[in-house]
């Protein structure tokens, strides 16, 4: 038996098999139960989602010998001549390739004939968004007039290159990008019928390298099985596509973060000595990053992807760090990587904003943020006890206190700042606490709004 790439081996033969898009293939197994059948298609989505594929789906549907049904036998020789390409009314043209008027125009006149085996006729044209203009004419003049028992399925990654003429004769149908959770579930499926083990680590990196592509997964796939045979492993999936190892990059983050500037930039070193390139670095650093911001933020969504390793190891990083300065150490790094296609010194961009980076921590007074964070959610939580409690008549005598105040400053470092003293100030009219523990507490608090205040976005 010849070998089969994954891509053609598990590509989906039924509706119900297509994952990921089920609110397109619904709507089409509505329409052929229903009997309205359109004449022209657009399948439009990112490249390997399964658009060819629902476009053979369609195909079979329309031509089996019990059909039209939404679900074809499988066993018929139209099915089966359609599932091996040898169907004589089911057509497959690539737009890229036969993109001139000649071709369109020759379409054109053998679409007029009757399908030879009496079914549907169908016409599946990918990459339609290639046609040049005078192509799309004289397609236009064909779907104006479809000859009966003609579908025409269009498949494009870039519907806005197609003529508004030509979208409004087709309907529509958006194919989604692939969520890693099921890209992962359909491969350690379709691996587990063939004996393959992935584990959950190579799974993750996987789904996230393919972008979404169901295709560009399977082509790794392919080559992982090449490379490591029927047992693939994270080290694996990273040694054959040049990933850098979560590891590492966790490595170099914690450093950045804990004010360990001289750590990172050795990582740094021993990273180029294993032999990746400084770009690679910046970008698996920038990916990690966010990943990090994710976290931090509490945005868990995002990072619902990362396999159970990865996730612990972001967390583990990003334990009492502060979503804003991830924000600062992501926006430096991610800097370096612009300065660098800007054509500057690749590594001197790393190192000075790994540097940068591990200085802001010294620079607004902290080394271990943690202690701060805690020590502003005190602040915070003691000033709302402060303001519930204080008897109003205390508070009027204060604010005019303060009223003046505010009159005699005329230069002050920022509202935010301005507020959140005065806040403390109140506190301890009643309060009683140490004053030296207000003023750290102050420094912290001015410290603090000082970063907020040098960063927009974070408002
Ligand atoms: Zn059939």
């Amino acid at each position: 038996m010849s070998y089969l790439v994954f891509a053609r081996k598990w590509r989906p033969q039924t509706f119900s098999d297509v994952i990921a898009q089920e609110h397109v293939t619904k709507t089409l197994c509505n329409a052929i139960d229903t009997q309205r059948i359109g004449h022209a298609y657009l399948f439009t989505g990112p490249r390997g989602v399964g658009k060819t594929t629902t476009a053979r789906i369609l195909a079979k549907a329309l031509n089996c010998e019990n059909g039209p049904t939404p679900d074809p036998c499988m066993v018929c020789d139209a099915c089966l001549r359609i599932t091996s390409g040898g169907h004589l009314d089911v057509l497959e043209i690539d737009g890229a390739s036969n993109r001139g008027i000649d071709e369109i125009r020759d379409l054109r006149e053998k679409a007029r004939y009757a399908a030879a085996e009496g079914g549907y006729k169908i016409y599946i044209i990918d990459e339609v968004h290639m046609l040049t203009r005078e192509a799309f004419n004289a397609l236009l003049k064909i779907l104006e007039e479809p000859p009966d028992k003609v579908i025409f399925i269009f498949a494009t990654t870039e519907p806005r290159k197609v003529p508004a003429t030509i979208l409004s004769r087709c309907q529509r149908f958006d194919f989604r990008r692939i969520p890693s959770s099921v890209m992962g579930k359909y491969i350690s499926d379709e691996a587990g019928k063939e004996d393959i083990s992935i584990d959950s680590d190579a799974l993750s990196l996987v789904c996230r390298a393919s972008g979404g592509s169901m295709r560009d997964a399977l082509s790794i796939m392919d080559q992982l099985v090449s490379f490591s045979g029927k047992n693939i492993t994270g080290d694996s999936v990273s040694s054959l596509l040049g990933l850098v190892e979560a590891d590492l990059l966790a490595d170099i983050c914690e450093s950045v973060l804990r004010s360990k500037g001289v750590r990172a930039l050795d990582l740094v070193e021993d990273a180029l000595v294993r032999g990746y390139s400084i770009e690679e670095l910046i970008d698996a650093l920038v990916g990690f990053l966010r990943h990090l911001l994710l976290a931090a933020s509490g945005a868990e969504k995002g990072i619902k992807d990362l396999s159970d390793g990865e996730l612990a190891l972001v967390q583990q990083t990003v334990a009492n760090v502060s979503d804003v300065h991830v924000l600062n150490v992501l926006r430096l790094i991610s800097g370096a990587s612009d300065q660098i296609r800007l054509g500057n010194s690749p590594r001197i961009s790393l190192e000075a904003a790994l540097m940068t980076a591990s200085k802001m921590g010294i620079a607004f007074g902290f080394e271990e943020l943690p202690a701060v964070t805690e020590k502003v959610a005190v602040v915070a939580v003691k000033a709302e006890l402060v303001s519930k409690t204080v008897k109003p008549v205390i508070i009027e005598n204060k604010q005019e206190e303060l009223k003046k105040e505010e009159e005699q400053a005329e230069v002050s470092p920022s509202p935010k700042v301005k507020a959140t003293s005065k806040v403390i100030e109140k506190k301890e009219v009643t309060s009683g606490l140490d004053l030296n523990e207000k003023e750290k507490e102050n420094s912290v608090v001015r410290q603090v709004s000082g970063l907020f205040d040098m960063i927009p976005e974070s408002r």
